[in-house]
């Protein structure tokens, strides 16, 4: 395709990604309040008042109006902005990706799926089942266009089979469910886009996301409880894992310092764990952020790198 076609045709996708954006700001908070997607027309949901039609414009309303309602002047949530935008980003970054192609049309439809229930999840810490449904609808589409549907359906099986373990084990530990069974559909839905093996991948990514978003807020939390034996704990193991990666990236492979290294980051691991379990007496004790995002943000990077 010529430059300047690809470009012309990226600025309109953008600005497709850019309504979508807005119809997905509805889709959320109709969800959210249980309203019909197309009926009531938008209003306010501080006045009630019906907005005027250029009140909806994406992005542009927002900055005209100065982030406030027009006419009680009440803050409107940065989130329309925020996802219209990224909306309108990711639309195009994904036209660059996968081309004018039916892949491109599914992704779309995919990533709009993400956003959606990045916000609801972020928001209210709910995943509707229905969206996960229609994710897991267009994944096995997806991976039927690439691979098969034993691909598909293995990935659905093995996304499900992992989070349930997971959610048992977890289980041990604080005595309800680790997670909602909104993150179990996810990993399906994912399974489906990506088949068996590459979800695993996708998987261990999520908790490397999670891990690096939780762990300062973590810390910050133990801090304010002035539990510091807890965070003395984990500073010093993860110190300790860090020098053993220097030492072993530096030594080569020398085997007494190679065992060394990975005796002194499994004990200071396990008390570690010892430490953060005893903290957690009730589910209210835990850090949870959702964990829906991460598998989101994961998915989409290993989409992009890929
Ligand atoms: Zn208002």
């Amino acid at each position: 395709m010529p430059e300047i076609l690809t470009l012309y045709i990226a600025f309109w996708i953008f600005i497709t990604g850019l309504c979508i954006g807005s119809f997905l700001n509805v889709v959320i908070l109709r969800g959210l309040s249980n309203e019909s997607i197309v009926f009531p027309p938008s209003k306010c949901p501080k006045c009630q008042h019906k907005l005027k039609w250029w009140h909806n414009i994406p992005l542009l309303s927002y900055i005209l109006l100065k982030g406030k309602c027009y006419f009680c002047h009440e803050k409107i949530s940065p989130q329309y902005f925020i996802v219209e935008l990224s909306t309108g980003i990711l639309f195009t970054a994904l036209f660059f990706k996968f081309g004018l192609s039916l892949n491109l049309l599914l992704m779309l439809i995919i990533f709009s799926l993400f956003i959606v229930m990045t916000v609801t999840d972020l928001k209210e810490k709910i995943i509707f089942d229905i969206h996960a449904f229609i994710l897991a609808g267009f994944g096995i589409l997806y991976n039927l266009l690439n691979h098969n549907l034993l691909n598909a359906a293995l990935g659905i099986l093995e996304g499900i089979l992992i989070m349930e373990v997971i959610a048992a084990i977890g289980y041990l530990f604080v005595k309800s469910r680790a997670f909602g069974t909104g993150d179990t559909f996810i990993a399906g839905a994912l399974g489906a886009i990506f088949g068996w093996a590459p979800l695993i991948i996708v998987l261990v990514l999520s908790l490397v996301v999670q891990a690096l978003i939780t762990l300062p807020l973590y810390i910050f939390k133990l801090y304010k409880e002035k539990n510091f034996k807890t965070i003395i704990a984990l500073i010093t193991f993860l110190l300790i894992a860090a020098i053993y990666k220097i030492i072993s990236l530096k030594a080569g492979i020398n085997v007494s310092i190679l065992y060394a290294g990975v005796i002194a980051v499994v004990i200071s691991g396990l008390y570690c764990v010892r430490q953060i379990t005893r903290n957690i007496k009730s589910k209210s004790d835990a850090i949870i952020l959702p964990f829906g995002p991460a598998m989101f943000i994961s998915a989409a990077a290993f989409i992009f790198l890929n």
